[in-house]
């Protein structure tokens, strides 16, 4: 059985159904969100929606609670809160119902999976988890065998084995017994680590991948141009910074 991991969609509408159709051509059983369905982006209200109904877990960003003031935002950069403010005012009563309904961690799957946004130790501060300085302690906060997360938008899988050993890996790895994983799934709408494309996670019982996808990205910058959202979130898509 596969599964798909998404996070980290801020909005972005082009690069959601690209990951989308990327996922039903690989025969994934379920999707998991991780958080930061909404911030950033020009489509918040459409992205919602099909976040809600195409994922069976719904775990909250930090942006996903800014948007129903349970973050400060005044901690966000100014284009950050710029585009928060957009949102909020964007974002129709019954989405804003929507995104209080999504969950700080969830654990599924039999116990074996745990999933979060920021980190297991302290979901609601909203710390990045660094793989090196980190994950190890991390473990600690968690019982399943595999934990996945988002919010960095860098993709990267970190594995402790049987000896207590901590490995950084940021590409797809075999699953081992015994040893357990913290997956990053990266980022579907807003790419941080060089690569442009969309980002997300597919991991069945013996592997964990990443697949990247491509997007029509000038489409989403026009959309946010329109929109009038902050100059700085529209060009980094391009990059992918
Ligand atoms: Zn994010």
């Amino acid at each position: 059985m596969r599964y798909a991991v998404i996070s980290d969609v801020h909005s972005n509408l082009e690069a959601l159904r690209a990951v989308l159709a990327d996922i039903k051509a690989n025969s994934v059983k379920e999707i998991l969100f991780t958080g930061d369905a909404v911030g950033y982006g020009p489509d918040p209200n459409e992205c919602l929606k099909i976040i809600e109904a195409g994922c069976s877990v719904l775990i909250a960003g930090n942006h996903d609670w800014a948007a129903i003031s349970l973050t400060d935002i005044t901690f966000f950069n100014r284009a950050a809160q710029s585009a928060m403010m957009w949102t909020m005012k964007t974002l129709t009563k019954e989405n804003l119902q929507t995104l209080s309904k999504f969950k700080m961690t969830e654990v599924v799957l039999e116990k074996n999976l745990f999933l979060v946004h920021s980190t297991p130790r302290e979901p609601q501060r909203w710390f990045y988890l660094q793989p090196y300085r980190d994950a190890a302690a991390n473990f600690e906060y968690f019982d399943e065998k595999i934990c996945f997360l988002g919010h960095s938008h860098i993709p990267f899988i970190v594995e402790r084995n049987l000896k207590g050993e901590v490995a950084v890996y940021n590409d797809e790895i075999k699953i081992t017994k015994g040893a357990r994983y913290i997956v990053n799934v990266g980022s579907v709408g807003q790419p941080r680590d060089g690569d442009p494309r969309a980002c997300y996670c597919i991991f069945d019982e013996g592997l964990i991948s990443f697949r990247r996808v491509a997007y029509e990205i000038s489409k989403t910058q026009e959309k946010m141009r329109r929109c009038g959202l902050p100059i700085h979130l529209i060009e980094r898509l391009a990059y992918g910074v």
